[in-house]
This record gives C-alpha cells, structure tokens and sequence, in this order.
C-alpha cells in the first residue's frame, strides 16, 4: 500500500485552514510566518516560494525577507531581534543551508523558541526530549509519525531501523519513536553489517541521501518504509529506496516525491497555527 503524504498533508492543510478560520475572530488577526532567505540558491527559493503560497491558500500572512549572499551575520541577527518582538509574527523560519560567514548555531539559537518553527533551539529540541507529546516538534520527524498514525501503524513492540542520525532527522524521529514504545536501532556510514539490521526492520526509516540505496533483498517481507531521501538524478527526484525493486515485498511504502516531502511542510505550517494560538 501507497502512503499517500501528499493526500495526508491536503487534509491537514483543511484542518489548519479551519483552525485559523475559528481562531481569527477571538485573535483579532491571522497567524503571521516570517521566512528570511539568504543567498540564490535555486532549490531554496524554490522551497520557500512554495511555502508562501501554501500559507496564502490556508489564510497564514507570509512575512518575506531575501537577502543578498554577503550579507554579514549581525545584520541577520539583527532582523531576528526585530521579528521575535513583532507581534503579528508567530513563527520564524531561516531557510537552510546558510553562507559560510553565518553561523547556523547562532542564528538557530537567536530565534526566540516560542516562534523557532523549525524546532532547531536547544530549548526546543529539549523539550521535544522530554516531552515527545509537546505541540511544537522538528517538522520532517513529526510527519513521519503523523503519517504512520494515520495509516494506524502501531509503534508499540516495532522493530524499527533509521538509517541517519542527522540532528534534524535521524536522532529527533529516533527520540519520538523510543517515547512511542518502539525498539530503535539508529544507523550511520560506519555502522557493521548494516543489511543484517535492516533485515530485521518491521519499519525502516532511510534518511542518508544516496539514490536507490536500499533494495529488495536488504528488507523484511512486508516491512513498512518510510523513505526520507531527496536525491536529484539527471534532473529527477529519487528517494533512498528503490521504490520498483521492493514494491512487491513491503506492506507500506512513501514514495519519492509524495512521501514525506509534503509532510514537512503541513508540519511547518501546523507548528505556525499552533505558535499562533499560544501567542
Ligand atoms: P545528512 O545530515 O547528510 O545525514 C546523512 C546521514 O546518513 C548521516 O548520519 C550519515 O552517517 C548517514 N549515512 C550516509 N550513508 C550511509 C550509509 N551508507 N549507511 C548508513 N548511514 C549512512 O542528511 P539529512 O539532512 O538527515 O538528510 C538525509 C536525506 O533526507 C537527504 O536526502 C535529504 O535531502 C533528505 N531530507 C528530506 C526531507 C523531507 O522533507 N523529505 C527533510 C530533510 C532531509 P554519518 O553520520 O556517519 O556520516
């Protein structure tokens, strides 16, 4: 069976869009997403020129700010202190990656966490910690297990393997999964007999960015996959996953594109609403 993130993240998106819709009135105003982009890159305007139009469709004010590649880092920060006053924005987002003169850690950190959207302050990633229930969680990891929820996949007792442990992947679904009472195995390049592991995954998580890594005679029959990857082959996307050699032996996949992908930002957008409702 197909799990269709792109119909999951449609839903939410009406859910949200209703949301707003009740909130406005008791509000006094809609919820406000300021999005700073720094640079030219071509996949980054293109993921945050999607991002505006989806927070138009579902009644979010976007708040632009583009700005030149050499751009020096107090500037930045400088913005960032304005917009964590500015009360019409709920939630920041700097679009990732950053020009080396900027300090991701810095800028992360300077975000105030009650509008750190993307959940990447140490404040917020701590309380996701501790709190795996907590409103205002990493986007990609609270898609993945917004779409295993709704496809009702039970996590209690699941093997599960992730392949990654990026800090804004691989270890924040690792720590959701743990508090969701499944057994996680956490991988990475070094890791010993990798396929023996994945054998064993009645779900497996790739998120390590290699095109058509994992095939069918690496997997469980009728694992679960959830497949994170975004690779760009001769100008098309591919996941981790080969999706047409495992087809036939797994019981639920993601495809790529149409996973995940839409998942992350019904997320972003979710953490906005619910920025907006606490401010
Ligand atoms: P990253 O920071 O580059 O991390 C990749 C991880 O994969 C590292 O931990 C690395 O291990 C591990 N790895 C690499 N080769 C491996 C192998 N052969 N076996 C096991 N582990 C291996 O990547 P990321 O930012 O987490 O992103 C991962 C992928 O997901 C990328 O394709 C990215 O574009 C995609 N992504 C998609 C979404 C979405 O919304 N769909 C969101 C975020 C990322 P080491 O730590 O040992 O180097």
């Amino acid at each position: 069976m197909l799990i269709d993130g792109r119909k999951i993240s449609s839903e939410i998106k009406v859910e949200l869009k209703e949301e707003i819709e009740k909130l406005k009135n008791e509000k006094g105003r809609i919820p406000g997403l300021a999005t700073i982009i720094i640079g030219k890159d071509k996949a980054s305007q293109i993921y945050v020129g999607s991002k505006v139009k989806t927070c138009s469709e579902i009644g979010i004010q976007s708040f632009l700010y583009e700005l030149a590649e050499d751009i020096e880092e107090k500037e930045v920060l400088k913005l960032i202190e304005e917009l964590n006053i500015r009360s019409e924005v709920d939630a920041i987002l700097v679009q990732l990656p950053l020009p080396k003169q900027i300090s991701e850690k810095k800028i992360m950190n300077t975000i105030i966490p009650s509008k750190d959207v993307d959940c990447f302050s140490n404040e917020n990633i701590g309380r996701m910690f501790l709190n795996p229930n907590t409103d205002i969680r990493p986007c990609t990891p609270a898609g993945i297990l917004e779409l295993l929820s709704r496809y009702s996949v039970k996590l209690e007792g699941k093997k599960v393997v992730i392949l990654g442990r990026s800090n804004i992947v691989g270890k924040p679904i690792a720590i959701m999964l743990i508090s969701s009472g499944a057994t996680v195995t956490v991988c990475n390049s070094k890791t010993v007999d990798l396929e023996k592991i994945i054998k064993k995954a009645d779900i497996l998580i790739s998120a390590i960015g290699k095109s058509k890594f994992i095939k069918k005679e690496m997997i469980k029959e009728n694992a679960i996959i959830i497949d994170v990857g975004i690779n760009r082959v001769d100008g098309k996307i591919t996941g981790d996953v080969d999706f047409d050699d495992v087809i036939d032996k797994v019981s639920m996949i993601t495809p790529v594109p149409g996973g995940v992908g839409p998942m992350t930002i019904a997320m972003l957008l979710k953490n906005t609403v619910n920025m907006y409702r606490r401010n």
